[in-house]
């Protein structure tokens, strides 16, 4: 399938907005794949007017008729899911399998949020006066800025907008710099979706193309009380001053330093499957990669000779390919970054194994690197994400050491151990284990579902997204009390008579 096939059945071959502000090159080889015209800081405002207009008729709409509208994008995600996969693909350079998982997160997450439409639960709560109700009631937000990341260019914006959607919210999305087409691409399937569905109010879901200026001012804009960021730390360091000093409100979605612990008793065909998977696939740049291994003194010479073994013969190409299961990083700044960070971990005393560019004379524009095991020596720690496949390995002897090893990082999103012992999985997930929004047992730290709450702690930021109670911080929580009694008594007893 080529890049125009995809753009042709998707059918935004005649409708990008052409221009010469941003550039967008397909990480796969390099070349340009399109030239696009971004959002002025004037058209950005008037999408914001046009959410809150949108948000307005959008939240009288009943929730399981909103959910209506998610069940048939989910519908037409199913018929492009090959399409949308491709352009993933494309544009962000993770294998198609990876890219046709991606969309497949999108169905799975319209197909929650359509249950959810019929469960977004208020309580009831007794109230300490005679003839009184209390209730909870939730209500609509309002505008929701959604930011995204470029290595998951349409699962995160699909996770924040299908559940805005049933909550009644309408949405602005910021995608990525490195991935406008692929939000394009959305934009217009969400729009044959509205078209399937009939009545939906203009403007309920826009796209704003640009770079983090044109993020900025969605952060600053009062009128879209949460910003959904999802990206580096930096990025919310910034980010989330800027929204609270408006008084809105953030989920902050942002870098992890994930780590696997592989115990004695680990079964140790699990732990390799789930080591090499979480540390190369997508070439190491998923927010869950697992990036740190501590591996228990008596399993070390089972386990890392035979990843070293592995990684030697990975196939590394075109991540269109079937066989490829690492494909290109994104751009030639990861790859220094990569350089850096092995330069980096040889200097602490690492011995590396890997790493450096692969097949350059094919792709000179496209940044295919070796995947790198780091053996790093005793005692030591890495307390940075390098967006790269590079797996840090250090060796342990005691499970408390390794999980306080594990938490001394500034990141808190995705950990796993690998255990047979029970005790040990047990403390792994007590209040006195792992520190992560993620704890797996015999799982890898990455390939979340989508029926859990997705977050991370510490500096990844501490929102939650997708499954569970995630709705709630879409939505406006309301407590009423309705006195249906012919007195007006007051809480705590209090009495205020005024004589009459
Ligand atoms: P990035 O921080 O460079 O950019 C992310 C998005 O933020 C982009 O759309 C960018 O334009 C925007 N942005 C940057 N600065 C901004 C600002 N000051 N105001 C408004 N918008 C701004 O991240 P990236 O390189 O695209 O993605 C990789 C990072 O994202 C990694 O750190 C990864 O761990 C993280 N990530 C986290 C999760 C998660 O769920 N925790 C998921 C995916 C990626």
């Amino acid at each position: 399938m080529t890049l125009d096939d995809i753009l042709k059945e998707i059918g935004i071959d005649e409708n990008l907005p052409h221009g010469t502000d941003l550039e967008v090159f397909s990480p796969i080889d390099g070349a340009k794949i399109a030239a696009l015209r971004t959002d002025t800081p004037a058209e950005v405002k008037d999408k914001i007017g046009a959410s809150v207009s949108a948000f307005k008729t959008w939240r009288e709409v009943p929730a399981p008729k909103r959910g209506e509208l998610v069940r048939i994008f989910g519908e037409i995600l199913r018929e492009n899911k090959e399409a949308l996969g491709a352009l993933v693909t494309y544009e962000c350079g993770k294998i198609y399998q990876e890219g046709l998982g991606e969309v497949q997160e999108m169905i799975d997450i319209c197909d929650f949020a359509v249950g959810l439409s019929r469960q977004l639960y208020g309580l009831t709560i007794a109230s300490e006066r005679p003839q009184h109700k209390m209730r909870e009631i939730w209500q609509p937000l309002g505008p929701v800025g959604v930011i995204s990341a470029f290595n998951f260019p349409v699962a995160v914006w699909a996770w924040n907008t299908t559940i805005a959607l049933v909550c009644g919210d309408s949405v602005i999305w910021k995608p990525s710099e490195k991935t406008p087409l692929t939000a394009l691409a959305c934009l217009k399937l969400f729009d044959d979706a509205c078209a399937r569905f009939g009545e939906v109010p203009d403007g309920l879901m826009q796209v704003i193309i640009g770079e983090r200026d044109i993020g900025e001012i969605l952060v600053d804009d009062k009128r879209v009380p949460l910003i959904s960021a999802t990206g580096s730390t930096r990025m919310g360091r910034e980010v989330a001053p800027r929204v609270a000093q408006r008084f809105g409100k953030s989920i902050l979605e942002l870098g992890g330093n994930n780590a696997i612990i592989v115990a004695p008793s680990a079964d140790l065909d699990l732990a390799f499957q789930g080591i090499v998977f979480g540390s190369v696939g997508t070439c190491g740049q998923r927010c869950t990669s697992t990036r740190r291994l501590f591996v228990h003194d008596d399993v070390y010479d089972a386990l890392v000779p035979r990843l070293k073994k592995a990684y030697s013969g990975l196939s590394i190409g075109n991540p269109m390919h079937d066989k490829t299961l690492v494909g290109p990083l994104i751009d030639e700044q990861a790859y220094l970054a990569m350089e850096d960070a092995l330069n980096k971990a040889q200097m602490d005393g690492g011995d590396v194994t890997g790493g450096g560019r692969a097949l350059a004379d094919q792709y000179p524009n496209g940044f295919y690197v070796k995947p790198a095991i780091v053996e790093m020596p005793d005692g030591s720690n890495v307390a940075e994400e390098t967006f790269a496949p590079i797996l840090y390995i250090f060796k342990y002897n005691d499970i408390e050491d390794a999980i306080a090893r594990q938490n001394d990082v500034p990141q808190g999103l995705s950990s796993s151990i690998f255990t047979r012992d029970i005790q040990e999985a047990e403390l792994f997930t007590s209040e006195a284990g792992s520190d992560c929004g993620i704890a797996n047992v015999n799982i890898g730290t990455s390939g979340a579902e989508i029926g859990g709450a997705f977050g991370g702690e510490k500096e990844t930021g501490g929102g939650r997204e997708s499954g569970s109670d995630s709705w709630k911080a879409y939505m406006r929580r309301m407590t009423s009390t309705v006195n249906y009694s012919s007195e007006l008594p007051l809480a705590q007893g209090v009495t205020f008579d005024t004589g009459e």
